[in-house]
């Protein structure tokens, strides 16, 4: 995911009141910080307080753990085991993956479902210091968006929520789900293919930000996927009329790809690395792979982009006498919005407020907005207003966009780094091994907690989150962006 900056305009300013407005109307309630809280959600805030030197713990193991995509083997057991030992009920390597999990509590409806993560990226670990500097046990990965805290923050929020449901036996369903692998945009894709959302009234998720708002844009659609060719080995020089250079294949769909960027719409991304491309000059490459993603702001572009992207790579075997494959890693959809469950989340999150940084907290961000020469202007502290109307789509894609194309979902960030830094690298690393990154945790874990209680208390809210839901999708049903099938890219499956 791709974070952004805004600033609070009057016109986004006034479209919140307009939106409070819309929060009368649809829950027929008045807005949450102008009324007594229901005493299940007092319940509720309590237990996350309660946990907090858990969801301290739980971040910091994580953080240590700083596994990668499918290999999160240590922190998928770690939270499957705390949530068990809960009272939850588990069922481990779901899916096909060994990391996914989903662990649940309750009976009957509604079905609350809360995601978590928890997988790190390679290579861009560093110590819990505003400077880069490798940590002391050498550890390479690190947690430069933040899933150490996502996994925590959420496992919070479920253990939170099945202790209210237990203190005020309210009926309903509470299910965590551990969903490996987000950086490489596969975990969900693949548990959403194998049906394991498709009961859920509602999906609650968070992200550790720059800035603590109810995510409000779509992002983008996705194909990712390799094409392989085939060649012929020969000398470069003593024979190469008998060589058919699959590197050749590889640097002719490139060309094609880049002219037919000149013939989609703005909105298109497209961006490849060439992971194969032969071992030596003197020998024609008999093998080559180019691994591409292709984006755009919905399911449907992207699907003709992606079929024009494999004519060329057509064309190019045609053209330089190749074998070609096609394999498409995995796919997501752009993110569908659901405005109820959006404006609910923000007024708990109103009612909650911004994390509340300490001053050393502040401090930590400010030295290292200053190592890496920005504005020292330290860690967001306020709750953005929740506009009207979608922001529009930005970068990022995220598998999370799966869930909500089978049930109604929102998604809220919360701010865990100093604002300006630069996301997926060493200083996010850094930023979320600090004390000052959970207390983003804690916040979120109050929120998801409180939406899940509004779900839970509130039939008139799981209705319309579901209405609203159904409208937008035609009540089509959900069909996966990866052929039939398929089974997710373990690794030690693929060459890489
Ligand atoms: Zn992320």
């Amino acid at each position: 995911m791709i974070r952004r900056a805004h600033s609070l305009t009057l016109a986004s300013a006034f479209s919140f009141c307009a939106l409070l407005a819309n929060t009368v109307l649809l829950t027929g309630n008045p807005p949450l910080s102008a009324q007594q809280l229901p005493a299940e959600k007092e319940t509720a805030l309590a237990h996350v307080e309660a946990l907090a030197s858990e969801i301290h713990r739980m971040s910091m193991v994580l953080w240590d753990f700083s596994e990668i995509a499918l290999l999160e083997n240590q922190s998928a057991d770690f939270l499957a085991d705390l949530l068990e030992s809960e009272g939850f009920t588990v069922e481990r390597g779901v899916a096909g993956m060994p990391t996914a999990f989903v662990a649940s509590f309750g009976s009957g409806r509604p079905i609350v479902g809360i995601l978590a993560e928890y997988d790190a990226l390679p290579s861009i670990g560093n110590a819990a210091v505003p400077r880069k500097e490798p940590r002391e046990d050498g550890h390479p990965h690190g947690q430069g968006c933040g899933h150490n805290l996502f996994g925590a923050g959420s496992v919070g929020a479920a253990i939170a929520l099945k202790r209210t449901i237990q203190d005020h036996n309210l009926t309903g369903t509470v299910r965590l789900y551990g969903t490996p692998a987000e950086e490489t945009v596969v975990g969900k894709v693949y548990m959403a293919k194998a049906g394991l959302f498709d009961d859920l009234d509602a999906s609650l998720d968070w992200h550790p930000s720059l800035e603590t708002e109810v995510g409000n844009s779509t992002g983008l659609a996705m194909n990712n996927f390799e094409v392989e060719f085939f060649g012929q080995a020969a000398h470069s020089a003593a024979d190469p009329w008998n060589g058919r250079s699959a590197l050749d294949a590889v640097e002719m769909m490139n060309y094609g790809a880049n002219m037919m960027r000149e013939h989609v719409k703005p909105s298109a991304r497209i961006h490849y690395v060439i992971p194969n491309a032969g071992e030596a000059p003197n020998v024609v490459p008999e093998y080559a792979r180019v691994w591409y993603y292709v984006r755009d702001t919905a399911r449907a572009p992207v699907g003709d982009h992606y079929a024009r992207l494999l004519d060329i790579a057509k064309g190019a075997a045609l053209a330089t006498r190749t074998e070609y494959k096609v394999t498409l890693l995995t796919g997501v959809h752009e993110m569908l919005l659901n405005r109820p469950l959006q404006e609910a989340a923000q007024a708990n999150m109103e009612y909650v407020g911004a994390p509340r940084f300490a001053e050393e907290d502040q401090a930590f961000a400010r030295e290292l907005q200053e190592s890496l020469g920005i504005e020292q202007n330290g860690l967001f502290t306020e709750v953005k207003p929740l506009a009207d109307k979608p922001e529009p789509p930005e970068g990022g894609s995220t598998d999370v966009a799966e869930v909500s194309w089978i049930a109604p979902a929102v998604s809220i960030r919360v701010a865990t780094a100093a604002q300006g830094i630069p996301w997926h690298s060493w200083a996010a690393a850094a930023s979320h091994g600090t004390d000052g990154s959970v207390r983003g945790a804690d916040v979120a874990a109050q929120v998801l907690a409180l939406t899940g209680v509004d779900l839970l208390m509130n039939p008139s809210l799981v209705e319309e989150a579901r209405a609203f839901y159904l409208e937008k999708t035609g009540g089509k049903p959900y069909v996966s962006p990866v052929p039939e099938g398929q089974e997710p890219p373990l690794p030690g499956r693929r060459r890489d």
